[in-house]
């Protein structure tokens, strides 16, 4: 059951993903969660460095695709600013939504990669459609939506089995 919940890799920050490596792996479509991966929550801050990492995401023609279930409003900006696509109102953990960005994306299974930070929902989903995912440590915890809040709780009682034996810092 905790195998659902497993990413492929964990990484403190997005910034710390080495892309060269990404793109060494196989990996060609990269999906991203906003809220704690990003930015912060409900924020349309953007790191210096988390900048100059999308800029090395063209670099290396890895294409990149927001999944998130907020809206087109708040993504629309984020997207634009980092030259991405989205996909709004995604419903994860459902996988629809991940189907949707890799057929919009041109991914496969085999060649795309979710990045977000939280188990129940970004690692969930991307495990149930079938693509491998990273899981990063969210940018900052004190400012979340409510119902994150909930999945949090939970996230705590199930992390260390679903963590264990997954590589840090590496793939
Ligand atoms: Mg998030």
């Amino acid at each position: 059951m905790f195998s659902l919940f497993r990413p492929t890799a964990c990484f403190d920050r997005l910034a710390d993903i080495d892309l060269a490596e990404v793109r060494r792996q196989g990996y060609r479509v990269l999906l991203f969660d906003v809220d704690n991966t990003i930015t912060c929550w409900n924020s349309g801050d953007i790191a210096p460095e988390v900048v100059r990492w999308f800029g090395w995401l063209r670099e290396e023609n890895l294409r990149g695709c927001i999944i998130s279930n907020n809206s087109a409003g708040r993504l629309q900006p984020l997207a634009d600013e980092l030259g991405l696509d989205f996909v709004a109102k995604a419903r994860k953990p459902l996988p629809f939504g991940y189907r949707q960005a890799m057929r919009q994306m041109g991914g496969e299974q085999t060649t795309t990669l979710m990045i977000g930070d939280q188990l129940m929902t970004d690692i969930l989903g991307a495990n149930l459609a079938g693509i491998s995912s990273v899981l990063v440590t969210p940018i900052d915890l004190s400012r979340e939506f409510r119902w994150t809040y909930v999945n949090r709780r939970i996230e705590k009682l199930i992390r260390r089995p679903a963590l264990a034996g997954v590589p840090r810092g590496h793939f």
